[in-house]
C-alpha cells in the first residue's frame, strides 16, 4: 500500500473500536434471542401443560354415559381462536372437538400413554403445540390433546429480532460517531507535538516541546523526544567546538609557517639561516602531519572503520614495554617510574591500540610532573577485570575539569601543552582506544598529590589463570 493509502490511525482506531463493538453486539443480540426464543418455547410447553390438567379436571361423565365439560366461567375452548382440545374414546371415536383446533389432524390414538407427547404441527402455513396423553374420565380412559398456535408467540420473537437488527447498525453507527470523537480528542495532543517538533530546527535546538502532564502517555513522549533533542543539542555543540578547535589547532602551525616565509624573505639572509628557517618550517609541518593523522584516526573510530587485530595480551607485559620505551623520556627530566604488577592480566585486545592510549598517559605523566619526582604505575585484577593505574605526583587535574579532560583538544594550559608538542588529542585517544575494547578510563586525584589516571578492561578467561604470579618490581631512570 501506497503511504497516502495508508489510513490514519484515527481512522484505523474507529474502524477497529466499532468493528470489535459491532462483533460483540452481534454475538448478544444473537445470545438473548436464542435464550429468549428458547424460554418462550418452554413457557409454552408449559400453558399446554396447564391447560391440559385444567380440561382433565372439568371433563366429567354425565349418568347417561356421555361426556361434558363442567361449567367453568374461565374457560371455554370453543371461543379461544388460538388454542383447543380435543378427546378421543379409547375406540378412536372423537368425543370433544374445539372450533381452533378442528383443523389439526387427529394424533396417532393408538400411540398415546400417560406420558405427555409434544407436537409441532404446521397446518395451512400456522403453526401449532400439542400435547396429547391419555386420561381417565369417570373411570374411561380418553385420550385428550391440548393445542395452542405459536403464531403469537412467532410475532412477539419476530418483532423482538426486529428490534435487534434494526438497533444493530444504529447502535454501530453513534458508538463508531463516538470513537472517531474520542480517537480524534485523544490523538490531537500527538498532532500538535509534532507540529511544535517540526518547528524545532538546527539552529533552534536549545527549544523544547511543551510536557502538559508528565505522567500521561503523551507526556512521557514528549520527555523523550525532549532528551533525544537534548542529546542533539549536545552533539551539535561538541560537533561545533571539534570543528572550531580542528581549524584553530590547524591555523595556529599554518601562521607559524608563513611567518617564517615571510621573515626568512624579508631580507637577504645567510644560508645557515635559510637552513634553519626550513627546519623550523619543516618541525611546524611535522606538527601539522601529527595532528591531521591523529584527527583522521579519531574520525575512522568515530566511524567505525578501523580495524582490529584482537589476540590476549599479557598487560602487565604491555605496560613493561611502553615503560621502556619511555624510560629516556624519564630521565631526561630525572624521573623514576616504579611498575608493579600485582595479579597476571590478560585481555583480548589490539595491542597496538592499547599500547598508544597506555603511551599517552606515562607521556603526560612524565610531560606534567616535576623533574625528579616518581610516577607509580600499577596493574592489579578485580574480579573479571584488569586495573592499570598511572600515577604522578604532577600538578594534578581539579574535579571541576575532570569530566571535560578526555575532550578533544581540552588543556588546562594551553602555552604549556603546545609548547611541549602536545595536541590535546592524547587522552581523547587513550578514551577511545581503551572504550573500543570493552573498558574504562578515569581520572582521580592522587593522595600523595598529583593525579592518577585508570584504565578498567575485561579480563579474558585463561586456563592458567590460577598460577601465582610473582611480585615484581621495575624502575627505570632510576636516578634519584
Ligand atoms: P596534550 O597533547 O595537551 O597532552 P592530552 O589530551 O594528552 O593533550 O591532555 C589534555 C590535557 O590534560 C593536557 O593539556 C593537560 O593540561 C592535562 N593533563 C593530561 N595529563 C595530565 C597529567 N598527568 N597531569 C596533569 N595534567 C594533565
Amino acid at each position: 500500500m501506497s503511504p497516502r493509502l495508508v489510513p490514519s490511525i484515527r481512522f484505523r482506531l474507529t474502524a477497529w473500536y466499532t468493528g470489535v463493538l459491532c462483533l460483540m453486539l452481534i454475538i448478544y443480540a444473537t445470545a438473548t434471542f436464542l435464550t429468549v426464543r428458547h424460554e418462550f418455547l418452554e413457557q409454552l410447553d408449559d400453558d399446554l401443560y396447564e391447560d391440559f390438567e385444567t380440561a382433565e379436571g372439568r371433563l366429567v361423565r354425565t349418568p347417561q354415559g356421555d361426556f361434558a365439560w363442567a361449567a367453568d366461567r374461565h374457560h371455554d375452548p370453543d371461543n379461544e381462536e388460538h388454542r383447543g382440545t380435543d378427546v378421543w374414546a379409547a375406540s378412536g371415536e372423537q368425543i370433544y372437538r374445539s372450533a381452533a383446533s378442528s383443523v389439526i389432524p387427529p394424533p396417532p390414538l393408538t400411540a398415546a400413554s400417560t406420558e405427555p407427547r409434544y407436537d409441532s404441527i404446521v397446518v395451512n402455513g400456522e403453526r401449532w403445540r400439542t400435547l396429547t396423553r391419555t386420561a381417565t374420565v369417570g373411570g374411561v380412559a380418553v385420550v385428550m390433546r391440548v393445542a395452542r398456535s405459536e403464531d403469537p408467540l412467532r410475532t412477539q420473537l419476530s418483532e423482538i429480532l426486529t428490534v435487534l437488527v434494526v438497533g444493530l447498525p444504529v447502535v454501530a453507527i453513534f458508538a463508531g460517531l463516538g470513537g472517531y470523537v474520542l480517537a480524534r480528542r485523544a490523538l490531537s495532543p500527538i498532532d500538535h507535538l509534532a507540529s511544535e517538533a517540526r518547528r524545532i530546527t538546527a539552529d533552534r535546538l536549545h527549544e523544547r516541546l511543551s510536557v502538559p502532564n508528565p505522567r500521561d502517555e503523551i507526556g512521557r513522549l514528549a520527555a523523550v523526544i525532549n532528551d533525544t533533542f537534548a542529546r542533539l543539542e549536545a552533539s551539535f555543540e561538541q560537533l561545533r567546538r571539534f570543528t572550531a578547535d580542528a581549524s584553530h589547532e590547524l591555523r595556529t602551525p599554518l601562521a607559524v609557517i608563513r611567518g617564517i616565509g615571510e621573515v626568512g624573505l624579508g631580507e637577504t639572509r645567510s644560508p645557515g639561516e635559510y637552513k634553519e628557517a626550513i627546519g623550523s618550517m619543516l618541525e611546524e609541518v611535522d606538527r601539522l602531519t601529527t595532528l591531521v593523522d591523529t584527527l583522521l584516526r579519531l574520525s575512522h573510530g568515530d566511524a567505525g572503520t578501523v580495524r582490529f587485530s584482537r589476540e590476549p595480551v599479557d598487560l602487565g607485559q604491555l605496560a613493561r614495554d611502553v615503560v621502556s620505551s619511555l624510560t629516556i623520556l624519564a630521565e631526561e627530566r630525572n624521573q623514576r617510574i616504579t611498575f608493579n604488577d600485582a595479579d597476571r592480566a590478560i585481555a583480548t585486545v589490539d595491542r597496538l591500540v592499547l599500547r598508544e592510549a597506555i603511551t599517552n598517559l606515562l607521556d603526560n605523566a612524565i610531560k606534567y610532573s616535576p623533574a625528579g619526582s616518581v610516577i607509580d604505575i600499577l596493574l592489579r585484577a578485580d574480579g573479571d577485570r584488569a586495573i592499570l593505574e598511572v600515577a604522578d605526583r604532577g600538578p594534578g587535574i581539579a574535579a571541576a575539569h575532570r569530566h571535560r579532560i578526555f575532550d578533544r583538544f581540552f588543556r588546562l594550559d594551553e602555552a604549556r601543552s603546545r609548547s611541549d608538542g602536545g595536541t590535546g588529542l592524547g587522552l581523547a585517544i587513550a578514551k577511545w582506544a581503551v572504550e573500543v575494547h570493552g573498558g574504562q578510563i578515569s581520572v582521580d586525584g592522587n593522595p600523595s598529590g598529583g593525579s592518577v589516571f585508570r584504565i578498567t578492561l575485561p579480563l579474558t578467561a585463561q586456563a592458567d589463570d590460577a598460577k601465582q604470579h610473582s611480585h615484581s618490581t621495575h624502575a627505570s631512570g632510576g636516578r634519584s
